[in-house]
Parts: C-alpha cells; sequence; structure tokens
C-alpha cells in the first residue's frame, strides 16, 4: 500500500448517533454500540465524541491507495480480470489478532499518514487511472460509512463501480442507507462459531450472519464471501462443514466461497502458515455440500479457476491474481449454456481510457500510487 502525505484530521460529524441521558453518545452504526464519553473515542478509534457531536475523523483522509487486480478483493463473479482502485483509513470495529493490515486498522486517525480526498476526487481518480471500479478495503469500511456513502453516490453518477470489502458488522439502521450505491462486495465469515469470534475477533457471529442474509434477500448487490482458514481455530471438517451448510440454505448454492490460507502476523504468531491440504480438503467439503464455485486463495491452485458447475469445463483460468483465459459468452458456460451468476460486462459499459491503457501495455499493471 501506498504511504501518502500528511494533513491535519478534519472534522465531519458522524451518522447514526443519539444523544443518551447521561450525556454520552450512543453510536448505533455497528453492533458494539458504544456508548462515548466526552472527548473518547469508539473501539473503531475514528469516531470521536467532541463537544456532544460525534465525528467521523476519517472522512476525506485515506490512508492507503492502491490500484489492485479485482481477484485480490478477492470478487472472481464481477468484472474478471479488471483493476480496482483500492482505498482504506484508520481503524477497525474488531479485534482480530490476525490482522495482516494492523498498522493502520489498529491505529488511531491522527496516527497514520493521510491524504486528503473529497469523495469526488477519490472518483476522478479512479477514472484518470481507467478503473472501472473503488473498493473500500484494507481497514473496515463499515466504520467510515459516511465517507463511502458519497464516493459511492458519485460514483454512480459517474459510471464507476463500488465494492465494499468488509467484516459484515453493521446495524441494520445502517446497512440500508451503506449498501444503496454499492456493486459488490466480498464478506469475510471468518469463522463458524461464537467461541472464534469472541476470542479471536472479540465480537460476535451472528450480526455477520445478519448482514449475509440481508445481501442475498434484500439488496442487488453482487457477493462473495471469504472464510480465512487458521489452523486449530476454525479449520475443523465439522466447522467447515456447518459453515457450508448454512450457506446453502441461507444463502443458496450460488453465493462463490474463498477459502484462504493464513499466515502469522499480529498477535497471532504462534500458528503456522494454512497447508495447502486444508484449503483442498475444505473446497472438497464445499463442493459436497452443493456449493457450485468454491475457490481456494492465497496459494498457487488450479482451484483459482472458474469451472461451470454443469459440465465441469474451465470457463476462467487465472494464475494467482490474474485472469490468463475467460471463456464465458455473454455470461454462459460455451459447452452446456449454463448461465453462471455474477456481473461479467460493466453494467455501465465504460472501459479504461487512453492513458490507461497505455500505462497498461508498457507493464503498469498494478501501480502503487504516491501522491
Ligand atoms: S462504528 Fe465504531 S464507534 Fe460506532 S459502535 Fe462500532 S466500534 Fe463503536
Amino acid at each position: 500500500m501506498a504511504v501518502l502525505s500528511e494533513v491535519p484530521v478534519r472534522q465531519h460529524e458522524a451518522r447514526w448517533w443519539e444523544t443518551m441521558p447521561d450525556g454520552r453518545l450512543h453510536c448505533y452504526l455497528c453492533p458494539r454500540h458504544c456508548h462515548i464519553g466526552e472527548g473518547q473515542a469508539g473501539f473503531c478509534f475514528i469516531r470521536k465524541n467532541e463537544g456532544g457531536r460525534l465525528l467521523q475523523l476519517g472522512y476525506g483522509r485515506p490512508a492507503a491507495l492502491q490500484i489492485d487486480p479485482i481477484e485480490k478483493k478477492p470478487l472472481n463473479h464481477f468484472l474478471p480480470g479488471t483493476r480496482i482502485l483500492s482505498m482504506g483509513t484508520a481503524g477497525c470495529n474488531m479485534g482480530c489478532l490476525f490482522c495482516q493490515n494492523w498498522d493502520i486498522s489498529k491505529a488511531k486517525a491522527d496516527q497514520v499518514r493521510a491524504a486528503q480526498l473529497s469523495p469526488l476526487e477519490v472518483v476522478e481518480l479512479a477514472q484518470e487511472r481507467g478503473t472501472p471500479s473503488i473498493a473500500f478495503t484494507y481497514n473496515e469500511p463499515t466504520i467510515w460509512g459516511e465517507y463511502v456513502i458519497d464516493i459511492a453516490r458519485e460514483a454512480r453518477r459517474q459510471g464507476v463501480n463500488t465494492v465494499m470489502v468488509s467484516n459484515g458488522y453493521i446495524t441494520r439502521e445502517a446497512f440500508f442507507e451503506v449498501y444503496r450505491h454499492i456493486d459488490a462486495a466480498n464478506i469475510d465469515l471468518k469463522a463458524f462459531s461464537e467461541g472464534f469470534y469472541g476470542k479471536i475477533t472479540m465480537t460476535h457471529l451472528e450480526p455477520v450472519l445478519e448482514t449475509l442474509k440481508w445481501l442475498r434477500h434484500e439488496t442487488n448487490v453482487w457477493f462473495e464471501i471469504t472464510n480465512l482458514m487458521i489452523p486449530t481455530l476454525n479449520d475443523d471438517d465439522s466447522e467447515t462443514q456447518r459453515l457450508c451448510g448454512w450457506i446453502l440454505e441461507n444463502l443458496g448454492d450460488d453465493v462463490p466461497l474463498h477459502f484462504t490460507a493464513f499466515h502469522p502476523d499480529f498477535k497471532l504468531q504462534d500458528k503456522p502458515r494454512t497447508p495447502p491440504e486444508t484449503l483442498h480438503a475444505a473446497r472438497a467439503i464445499a463442493l459436497d455440500a452443493g456449493l457450485h464455485y468454491v475457490y481456494e486463495g492465497n496459494i498457487f491452485s488450479d482451484a483459482a479457476h472458474t469451472f461451470c458447475p454443469s459440465c465441469k469445463m474451465l470457463l476462467i483460468q487465472r494464475s494467482w491474481h490474474d485472469v490468463e483465459r475467460n471463456r464465458l459468452q455473454n455470461g454462459c458456460c460455451p459447452n452446456c449454456g449454463l448461465s453462471v451468476p455474477g456481473r461479467w460486462a460493466n453494467p455501465h459499459g465504460r472501459t479504461p481510457g487512453k492513458a490507461a491503457r497505455e500505462r497498461e501495455s508498457a507493464g503498469e499493471r498494478y501501480l502503487d500510487l504516491n501522491l
């Protein structure tokens, strides 16, 4: 991720709060429901009570900006092979011991170096760089939902897609406002046990499951699910069976599921990397359960490809995050004609501009931005 120039923290009033009888502020953006005293911040660090108003300290201040392949989010059924302007701020509403972006997620807004970008400037940056989409990622975008909404609204006006890469920890009161202008999401389903969520992430499982059901049944947002498998903590076969069974029953068989490999990071240094065999076994369980699109990530694997669940033809061939070949024809298998769920063409019909194509052909595909 690019480190950006330093600018002062701006004051932007937050949404989703109320004053409590004792004078503290109740933030109901996420299920933590923080009660925040004067001069204090919520668990996520970037929502602060100043003078009886809740401020959003991450607004307009991306602490990380980068152009990634969209497969890195990971999204395998949303504009495959395209690039995405990816941005994050400081803080997080979960306390994951294994966080891989802890340098920003565990930082306060005034502890990170950040750029200053209005929602319009973010969208203009995506257009200038020729990326058809913008991802809210790296730290938890829910906690800077005010900024997300304003960027997504502007992006939709200008024909740019937006993507949430989220832990799914959001209240129903905020969910529909945040996701109203969002085109796609990847939601981390970090485990399928309350014990893991409680001890390892300091949150709860049930609200994440609720978010997944809202996405499936009450929005048109395209979404995929990621399950990071950590040896001995959430890689038990029976847990994977329960996770897959829940997805099948509540979301259907067409939601892509990504099993990804853990590497030691932050406060979880005592666990080994996930062996590839663990991901292979989890994928076999998911396919046996009846899920149609199951991927393996963070390892080199043939399970990065998309196969037709009907005739088994190789449809999209990938190497790591690169798309090497895409055989889909109008979203259908060219062999048996099965319609494969996803968003295969840019709904806004935009193609990268000339400057972006020139950069790409010069080999500048995954450009770090140094503003
Ligand atoms: S968004 Fe932040 S301040 Fe609000 S409830 Fe969640 S953790 Fe607390």
